[in-house]
């Protein structure tokens, strides 16, 4: 690691009041971590890491968080901190192994040393199956003293009831719109349209210029239009999306919710050429109201889609009650 990981810029209000908690030790001992794709979970989780380790951190201004400059901050930035472990799961669709999670558990029991928190981090806890979680419950319950347990987590529904009631959760969400803006200005023209076809979260926005991210719009641009404009059958609009990510589908068929929604309204929106023309296209085929509760049905599969679901069987569900909403407004 050559530099620490600053706290996106957007998320510092957050920021201050989680320093302000460490600094009166009234910090939770186990910190749930969510929002939507692209808000900046993963920076946010490492920030906050790297901050409770920090000796000499800040509780506010624009480099609240990691001094950067301390020992515990050197040893960090060496990957040699003692006070610090990070737990991911061992492959793209391999969960997080109950033997870590037992490592972990020993691990935080310790006293910590130099440092005012022990901290470890669960970089994707929804790769916890039910037996890892099982074994983390105990440290949950009777956490060592200054135990920080991190979990980063995108899919909330897909962890056990048992873990969730045992953490604060922290959703997080764009605290300063400007600043979120001036991030997002150096990577484009139009920072609110982009921040709004990406779903809301600043990082999915910058992604959306990736090269194979236009081929994942395109793909589902066009079972957008076919759905709506009922071209095939559900079966085979579904099977169009196989390779992609059912979370990729779920956000920016969001998205486009909400800008059917205004523009069927009349409200006028700015977007690339290609969404442009797919709202203009299905706009009338649901009312304003309809839209918004289509919006929020997506945003709560995507919360609660597990992991074990495949794709397919998601979408193939979801397709065919769109397909009777349209058939009946
Ligand atoms: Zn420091």
């Amino acid at each position: 690691m050559s530099e620490l990981t600053p706290c996106p810029a957007w998320l510092r209000q957050t920021a201050q009041s989680l320093m302000q908690a460490a600094s009166q030790q009234r910090l939770h001992h186990a910190l749930l971590i969510t929002g939507i794709d692209g808000i900046g979970k993963s920076a946010f989780c490492l920030w906050l890491a790297q901050a409770l380790l920090c000796t000499q951190r800040a509780t506010k201004g624009d480099r609240v968080g990691a001094c950067g400059e301390c020992a515990a901050c050197k040893q960090v930035l060496a990957a040699a901190h003692s006070d610090f472990k990070a737990v991911e799961p061992e492959g793209a669709n391999a969960g997080i192994k109950i033997d870590s999670i037992r490592e972990l558990v020993s691990w935080l029991q310790l006293t910590a040393g130099q440092s005012s928190y022990r901290v470890a981090l669960l970089s994707d806890a929804n790769g916890l199956n039910r037996f890892a979680a099982n074994s983390l419950l105990k440290t949950l319950e009777e956490p060592a003293d200054n135990a920080v347990l991190i979990l980063c987590v995108s899919r909330i529904g897909a962890l056990p009831a048992t873990v969730l009631s045992r953490c604060q959760k922290i959703t997080l969400k764009i605290d300063d719109r400007q600043a979120a803006h001036r991030w997002l200005a150096e990577y484009v023209d139009q920072p609110e349209q982009a921040l709004i076809e990406a779903g809301g979260g600043p990082f999915a926005a910058v992604r959306q210029l990736d090269d194979s991210f236009i081929l994942t719009q395109n793909l589902l641009l066009k079972a957008w239009t076919d759905l709506f404009l009922h071209k095939g059958s559900v079966g085979r609009i579904a099977d169009s999306l196989s390779k992609l990510e059912s979370g990729d589908c779920l956000t920016l068929f969001a998205a486009w919710c909400v800008l059917a929604a205004k523009n069927s309204a009349g409200v006028k929106f700015d977007a690339n050429p290609a969404v442009a023309l797919a709202i203009k296209a299905t706009r009338n085929r649901l009312a304003p109201e309809q839209w918004f509760k289509l919006h929020e049905r997506l945003l709560e599969l995507h919360r609660t889609d597990s992991a074990s679901f495949r794709t397919q069987v998601v979408l193939e569900g979801l397709f065919s009650d769109i397909r009777l909403q349209v058939l009946s407004s």
